[in-house]
């Protein structure tokens, strides 16, 4: 992978959300005018049909006319560099359009400037959460009449056309559960990627946070070969790496200090107008939730103290007090709930607010690298975007969170994919995918046979086809 201060420089490639597209700007037809026509204009008076057929169109438009939409090398504004950039250098070094074709040497010695990694073939991946608008629980979920299908048929064409250039090897992408991967990837992508999905939460992994999300890859056919199991095997075989326990429950992540917990309830009471006496925060004192809350988040404590009451009267216990009681999203329990862009987390337990610094650490960004290595334990680096994220204030933060990826899921997710694939040479090989199985396979299969539990049949079933088949020819 790129080194983060090259992603840096990328403008519009976000970690947390949908990328931009640049488009091509030499034709006298302005794409976007063309997708803001197609969008119906007053939504609500228009039939739930026509907007359905509106994107649809939208999409069908976008695939007819990749090869002029999508440009091999795509720029876009840079904040950095204060200029147009190249979204992809390294894949604009392989562009089938360059004015020249630059010889294999060059190609390598431009990944590596760009990288510093001895890396013979750069690995290139896209990465990001699609927009999960239409299909989230807590909006209106107008699925595929929601105004979210625009930006995701974007990305989606775009997946499509810089596979089919060979510019792109990989993507892997997250999203609510509810999104439909097949209609959504699996048959946009059928004739160009392998993809794949599974749908996992943090406390299958052992961290006591809510986030099931249904985290995909697509591999393009033509650089990459799956060498991990069929669809269905894949859940169980992944689980097998990283599946654990749970162990604790969501106080774990409450470590911020009195003076910090009581900052911040300083803070969500200025907002209500209200200052909090200095001597309160001497004297530890508890403040009451009618200074720190709004009114209907307060009556909406009160129900979930009942509702807690009932169900796990001590121990740690989490409401979302922007979400009613036993309705909508609100996901009420011992685990961090599942984060919403406007939530306000209240521990029932250590009776406060929980900070958006502690809800982020929850999600795998490490923001307390001291305070976790007491005595003389190994120490856990901080995570590198910590001053960054310190930076944004509540609401900024609050929005990273509801809209953002569990870390260390997506990083399992991340790490299975390319402990399972292989990147094809075909300048080297004429039929990389002969030799591939030819010398792969043995190791393959004998692996699958000491893990029995690990289904690797089809696998297996493909291998034994191509030896007796297309090896002999
Ligand atoms: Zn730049």
């Amino acid at each position: 992978m790129g080194s983060f201060s090259k992603i840096s420089c990328v403008p519009s490639v976000g970690i947390m959300g949908i990328r931009s597209v640049s488009w091509r700007t030499s034709t006298t037809v302005c794409p976007i005018a063309v997708l803001d026509s197609m969008v119906p204009q007053d939504k609500a008076k228009v039939p739930a049909g026509e907007v359905l057929q509106a994107y649809r169109t939208m999409l069908s438009y976008l695939v007819d006319n990749r090869r002029w939409l999508f440009p091999s090398d795509p720029k876009s504004f840079c904040v950095v560099h204060g200029r147009q950039c190249s979204l992809c250098p390294a894949a604009a070094a392989t562009s089938s359009s360059a004015k020249r074709q630059r010889t294999t040497a060059e190609i390598r010695q431009m990944s590596r400037s760009d990288d510093s990694a001895d890396c013979p073939a750069p690995l290139r991946i896209n990465t990001a959460g699609t927009t999960c608008v239409g299909w989230s629980s807590a909006g209106k979920s107008l699925q595929f009449r929601d105004p979210s299908e625009r930006p995701h048929a974007i990305w989606s064409v775009e997946r499509l056309r810089r596979g089919e250039l060979q510019v792109e090897d990989v993507f892997v992408s997250e999203c609510t559960p509810r999104y439909p991967v097949k209609e959504k990837l699996v048959d946009l992508l059928a004739e160009t990627h392998d993809v794949f999905h599974i749908v996992v939460s943090p406390i299958d992994l052992g961290w006591p946070v809510r986030r099931r999300r249904v985290f995909c890859c697509g591999l393009s056919r033509a650089t990459m070969a799956w060498l991990g199991p069929e669809q269905d095997d894949i859940l169980q075989h992944f689980l097998g790496f990283f599946a654990r326990t749970l162990q604790t429950d969501g106080d774990v992540f409450l470590v911020a200090s009195d003076d910090r917990v009581f900052d911040e309830h300083c803070l969500l009471a200025g907002h209500r107008g209200l200052s909090l006496s200095s001597s309160a925060r001497e004297g530890n004192v508890l403040v009451s939730p009618e200074h720190v809350y709004a009114p209907g988040q307060v009556v909406r404590l009160q129900q979930y103290s009942r509702m807690r009451d009932e169900v796990a009267p001590s121990g740690a216990f989490f409401a979302d007090l922007n979400q009613n009681c036993g309705a909508g999203a609100s996901t009420p329990g011992p685990v961090i709930p599942s984060m919403l862009t406007s939530c306000t987390l209240h521990s029932f337990s250590k009776r406060r607010v929980a900070l958006t610094e502690e809800l982020l650490h929850a999600h795998g960004f490490n923001m307390y690298a001291e305070e976790m290595t007491p005595g003389t334990g190994p120490t856990w680096p901080p995570c590198r975007i910590r001053e960054h994220l310190l930076q944004l204030n509540r609401a900024q933060r609050q929005k990273l969170l509801g809209n953002g990826w569990h870390l260390p899921v997506f990083a399992s997710w991340f790490y299975y994919i390319l402990a399972h694939t292989v990147k094809l040479d075909r300048q080297v090989t004429v039929h990389p995918e002969r030799s591939l199985w030819r010398k792969g396979s043995s190791s393959v299969l004998s692996w699958g046979r000491a893990s029995s539990s690990l289904s690797l049949g089809s696998c297996e079933d493909e291998c034994t086809e191509l030896k007796e088949g297309q090896l002999g020819g």
